[in-house]
């Protein structure tokens, strides 16, 4: 990259009270206590900017979601922190849509394709390009594995200290990775609001700059791409339906936002998918919200599910969350875990594709909501599969063989 592209960031907004902060310098909360929202001067990029021609940068230049540069917070090429991001396929599962009885269409979207394996990459290779623009030298946050091993890879990449907090049953995989590629981390005997407790404690101490979800600006618009790159996939149209796995909820929330730019910028129409907030029935405070039509949500107790990423007992933006769920005429449901593991085995037998525990519900949950009749058979859905599928435990059903005994096709039967 040689000359930085045109940069149209103006100021931050509290999400609560709509008071605005100046971009100078690095921010966490709002001084109320709220998350932040990045905002653009859209008018004068909707004059200045061709959609089609920055959808068709050069992608060893702009990798991935970078080629949305003017839609993005980062101003100078010198700090943007790249691994070789992707656009994610959308993969037709015609054969699980078929098994669920949805005649329209079933396009996963797979973001385990990004670095490090998860969609992960999108908030922190934004949120870490932004820290470095500001001189941010050390980093930490809690995670339940995948937002840690982001931050460890891209923090390396540009030469920043970063901490991880986990709780102690984080998938094994990602608590090595962390190590492997240069974070430092820790297991907790907590869940992840307590791992953050442990961050917000030492702050001050330790130098850190607190990159927790939704704590800090920029990990929702690197998220929000996901929005424009799906809408740019369709041909700049949007889905019927989406089901996001939530957990704080960055990628809806900022899916949501970015459906909202692009229509000011005259890049979509008016129309917007219904957006569903799937969570887990052992951690599911947005459903029990949304069910009580609350605006916020309480934290929820004892949260257990074997699909860690959303596991998030208590989310900051629960209210960002609700709202766009509401706004948009979906629904948060709650799946079991049986009705996850069943979810995960249909897909990966029908159409060879191995979604990860949060991606698996996001797919029960389509099949509940088509059966309650919240989405049209014919409509075309959307799921989020967030992560690859290899970072998790699997079942081994494998049998042993002793060659040197005969090998007789019953045998081979299983
Ligand atoms: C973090 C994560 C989620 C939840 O994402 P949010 O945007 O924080 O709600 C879902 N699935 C996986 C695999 C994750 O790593």
């Amino acid at each position: 990259m040689s000359a930085s592209p045109s940069n149209y960031f103006t100021h931050l907004e509290c999400s609560m009270t709509g008071a605005e902060l100046t971009n100078d310098q690095a921010h966490n909360l709002s001084p109320e206590g709220w998350p932040l929202l990045a905002r653009y001067d859209l008018e004068k990029m909707k004059g200045e900017i061709d959609r089609d021609e920055i959808a068709a940068r050069d992608a060893v230049c702009y990798p991935g979601f970078w080629k949305w540069r003017e839609l993005l917070p980062v101003k100078d090429n010198a700090h943007v922190t790249t691994l070789g991001e992707v656009d994610t396929p959308l993969v037709d599962t015609r054969k699980t849509a078929a098994k669920i009885g949805l005649k329209g269409a079933l396009l996963v979207k797979d973001e385990g394709r990004l670095p490090t394996g998860s969609f992960k990459a999108r908030g922190l290779g934004m949120a870490v390009s932004m820290a470095r623009s500001f001189g941010i030298e050390r980093m930490a946050m809690p995670t339940n594995g995948n937002a840690g091993a982001a931050l460890s890879a891209y923090g390396s990449a540009a030469g920043m200290e970063t901490y991880a907090f986990c709780p102690d049953d984080t998938p094994e995989i990602n608590v090595r990775e962390i190590a492997a590629q240069g974070g430092k981390v820790f297991r907790v005997n907590g869940l992840i609001h307590q791992c953050g407790a442990i961050v917000g404690a030492l702050k001050e101490e330790m130098g850190w700059f607190d990159v927790s979800t939704l704590k800090e600006p920029y990990r929702i618009e690197g998220k929000k791409t996901m929005g424009i790159e799906l809408a740019f996939q369709l041909g700049w149209t949007l889905p019927d339906a989406i089901f996001y796995p939530t957990g704080g909820g960055t990628g809806l929330i900022g899916m949501w936002k970015a459906f909202d730019e692009m229509e000011k910028l005259g890049w979509i129409r008016s129309e917007r998918p219904k957006m569903f907030a799937v969570q887990a029935e052992g951690c599911a405070p947005i459903v029990k919200a949304w069910e009580a039509g609350e605006e916020h949500a309480e934290e929820c107790i004892d949260a257990h599910t074997f699909a860690a990423g959303i596991r998030v007992p208590k989310a900051i933006g629960d209210f960002l969350i609700l709202r766009a769920v509401r706004e948009s005429g979906g629904a948060a449901i709650a799946v079991s875990e049986d009705r996850i593991e069943a979810a995960r085995t249909l897909c990966a037998h029908e159409d060879g594709l191995l979604l990860c525990p949060e991606g698996a519900a996001t797919l029960a949950a389509a099949q509940e909501a088509l059966d309650a009749g919240q989405i049209g058979k014919d409509a075309r859905v959307m799921l989020f599969n967030c992560g690859t599928g290899l970072k998790y435990p699997l079942a081994d059903t494998s049998r042993w063989l002793d060659r040197t005994q005969p090998i007789t096709p019953e045998l081979l039967n299983i």
